[in-house]
């Protein structure tokens, strides 16, 4: 079955491709999103993140400042869709910093988290208030044609359009072969309460000051065997909890595939026992460990711009921050994609100062 040629096609219904599509759609074009769920019964990194977006920067550079304005842009997207699950949220920090942990505590630390256990139930509704045409199928192939490229999707259809933009998370790199290698990709795990633990009082974020998952991703080209560990985070997630994180990086070379679920679920078991501040026997007993692979970027730094020596093709992942993050870049993307010439110029520029247009890319596409 042909399907006729779309504008611009999105591969990955998470949150950057869903994001991406809305902002394209506020400029005219047409768009096509396509997502498949992984076959493995893992989820999407964005069903399972907890979806913390700090006011704060979290480093001194451009795009960390830029993201600090985040909500604003939640905001604006709620108002044009309807909620989409943002709310400012209270924040405990744990760690050794005892100043970090009380300016949580007074509120001095403004957080907001966008709750993604709503957002999976409004998304789809915003795309199609918007006019994103929606596929529900994965992509097996990409190929060049006249003008554009062809899809061939797993339901045995095919899609074309004049421009592709990959932002299927850790699902990108099995797409197309010559991504940027400091692309990779984690598996995450978290346990699932049904219910906010009645002992934590009020729901609230119950962080760690800081999050070892980072710099185990920036050690991973380096890593000659797999390794793990756990940030102990807990964040409301509709009317229950996630608690985690474990996060799993397979050995450079090495398969990756998940890693075994029962061995996960064991060692973020007593990593929380043993590290978390809160208590929940009777909670975590019955909680349910969900899974995720999760795309990063080694330094730290998301991909967005076009794939080198494929024109048309375009790159939107590797975020650190992702809900921090897409909201502000998706807008620019969207305008070097699908807004007038200038306007477009303008954005790439933009994101070449942020620091995230790929290195090395052929920027006249
Ligand atoms: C436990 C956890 C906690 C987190 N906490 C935070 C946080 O507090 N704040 C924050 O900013 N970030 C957080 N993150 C990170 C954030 O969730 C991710 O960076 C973000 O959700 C990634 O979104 P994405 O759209 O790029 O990828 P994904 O959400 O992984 O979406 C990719 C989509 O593409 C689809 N796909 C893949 N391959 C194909 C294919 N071939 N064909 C069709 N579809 C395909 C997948 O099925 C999936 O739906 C957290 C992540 C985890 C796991």
């Amino acid at each position: 079955m042909q399907v006729a040629p779309a504008g611009v096609v999105i591969v990955g219904g998470g949150l950057a491709g869903p994001l991406l599509a809305l902002e394209v759609r506020a400029l005219g074009a047409a768009v096509t999103l396509i997502d498949g769920a992984p076959s493995d019964g893992s989820s999407s990194a964005t069903a399972i993140s907890y979806g913390v977006i700090p006011g704060w920067p979290l480093a001194p550079t451009p795009l960390a400042r830029r993201s600090a304005s985040a909500s604003r842009h939640w905001r604006a997207l709620e108002q044009r869709y309807g909620p989409l699950g943002w709310q400012r949220r209270g924040l405990l920090l744990h760690g050794p910093n005892r100043w970090l942990s009380l300016l949580g505590r007074l509120g001095l630390l403004p957080l907001a988290q966008v709750d993604t256990a709503v957002l999976a139930q409004r998304l789809p509704v915003a795309l199609e208030q918007a006019g994103v045409e929606r596929r529900s199928a994965r992509v097996e192939a990409l190929t060049p044609a006249a003008g554009g490229w062809t899809l061939q999707l797993s339901d045995g259809s095919t899609c074309s359009g004049d421009q592709v933009v990959l932002a299927a998370g850790a699902g990108c790199w099995q797409l197309w072969p010559g991504l940027p290698r400091i692309l990779r990709r984690s598996w995450a795990a978290v346990l699932e309460l049904s219910a906010f633990p009645t002992a934590l009082g009020r729901p609230a974020a119950w962080l760690p000051q800081g999050f070892a998952r980072l710099a185990l991703e920036r050690r991973a080209a380096s890593l000659e065997q797999s390794d793990w560990l756990v940030d102990p985070g807990l964040v409301p997630w509709g009317r229950g909890a996630l608690v985690g994180q474990h996060t799993w990086i397979a050995a450079q070379g090495a398969a990756a595939g998940p890693p075994v679920a029962d061995r996960c679920e064991q060692q973020l078991r007593e990593e929380l026992a043993a590290r978390a501040p809160w208590t929940l026997d009777e909670a975590i007993g019955s909680a349910v460990l969900r899974q995720a692979a999760v795309a990063f970027s080694c330094n730290g730094a998301p991909l967005v711009g076009p794939v080198q020596d494929a024109p048309g093709l375009w790159l939107f992942t590797g975020f650190s921050g992702a809900f921090a993050q897409v909201p502000v870049l998706a807008p620019l993307l969207a305008q070097r994609l699908a807004g007038p010439r200038q306007r477009g110029v303008h954005a790439q520029r933009e994101l070449q100062q942020l620091g995230v247009w790929p290195q090395g890319a052929d920027s006249g596409q």
